[in-house]
């Protein structure tokens, strides 16, 4: 048995981006959208692995944030996600970056993503999370466009200093961020962590995949603990199958990470689960 921490009854967000190894903005200088029928998809057998850890962790129910054009090719997936009592939520159809696209563009992907999705699960879709965490200064605007489409919240923004995402004085937990008409859209976060004057990013993704696990649960903790507050963690199915082909590419930041640490995020992802309290965001946030 492993020893249970003392991070309270908190409960913390478990997500997933629902996304496929080629559909990632580390290859879209190599491999386009138009691109994307011709590779090999993993996405349904790397969603199981993942549906399978949560189970075995327990029963751990998350929010899977689906790439609808994935949903579009294997339904079963979604139906797969919602049979075993997770939130599904929209990751968006075509994983644009926000700011790259105009806001007529991004209401139509994304109102066509949460349309199908909604048809499929029979269950409206509550919540949203870019491509690439890239709602930040030259794209809020979105906040407004997924309110009006009727989302509940968001989990986009992280409060950190990146090349590709983030709004570093973003406000770090839970908060109404877009209110209109008796509507709110509720922002959560992507954790992170302050030290000396900056925001340490936690979240998961790269993170977890390529720093070693006590730093994640150290910064968790401290959340947690010393804050008294949720953590929301994410990770991708392609983040679970270090057997998945190897692209050759410089990446958007001038160097890739997509394929550093493949082999240990499956463990690091049971450790996480069986040290703290996770649950779906909408549970979370109490929008259920
Ligand atoms: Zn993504």
């Amino acid at each position: 048995m492993q020893a249970q921490t003392n991070s309270g009854d908190l409960l913390n967000g478990f997500s997933v981006d629902v996304e496929d190894w080629y559909q990632v903005a580390d290859f879209a200088a190599v491999l386009g959208f138009e691109d994307w029928d011709r590779y090999e998809s993993r996405v349904a057998a790397n969603t199981d692995r993942v549906l399978a850890l949560l189970d075995e962790a327990g029963g751990v129910k998350g929010t899977f944030f689906v790439l609808t054009w994935n949903a579009e090719r294997h339904p079963e997936i979604v139906r797969r996600i919602a049979a075993a009592g997770h939130e599904v939520a929209s990751h968006g159809y075509a994983h644009k970056l926000i700011y790259e696209q105009t806001p007529e563009e991004f209401r139509a992907d994304v109102s066509r993503a949460k349309n199908i999705l909604e048809d499929i699960t029979s269950t409206p879709v509550l919540g949203y999370r870019a491509p690439s965490f890239s709602i930040t200064s030259r794209s809020l605007w979105a906040l407004d466009v997924l309110l009006e489409l009727g989302f509940r919240y968001d989990s986009s923004v992280f409060p950190v200093r990146d090349s590709l995402y983030g709004l570093p004085d973003a406000q770090r937990f839970p908060y109404v961020i877009r209110e209109r008409d008796g509507r709110c859209l509720t922002e959560f976060p992507i954790t992170t962590t302050p030290l000396l004057g900056r925001n340490l990013p936690l979240g998961g993704g790269g993170y977890l995949r390529m720093l070693p696990y006590p730093y994640m649960a150290w910064g968790m903790r401290r959340v947690n603990r010393a804050e008294g507050k949720p953590a929301v963690v994410y990770i991708h199915p392609w983040e679970v199958d270090p057997g998945q082909p190897r692209l050759k590419t410089a990446g958007k930041r001038g160097f890739s990470t997509h394929y550093v640490g493949l082999g240990g995020t499956e463990a690091k992802v049971r450790r996480l689960l069986r040290a703290f309290r996770f649950a779906p965001i909408r549970d979370v946030l109490g929008l259920a």
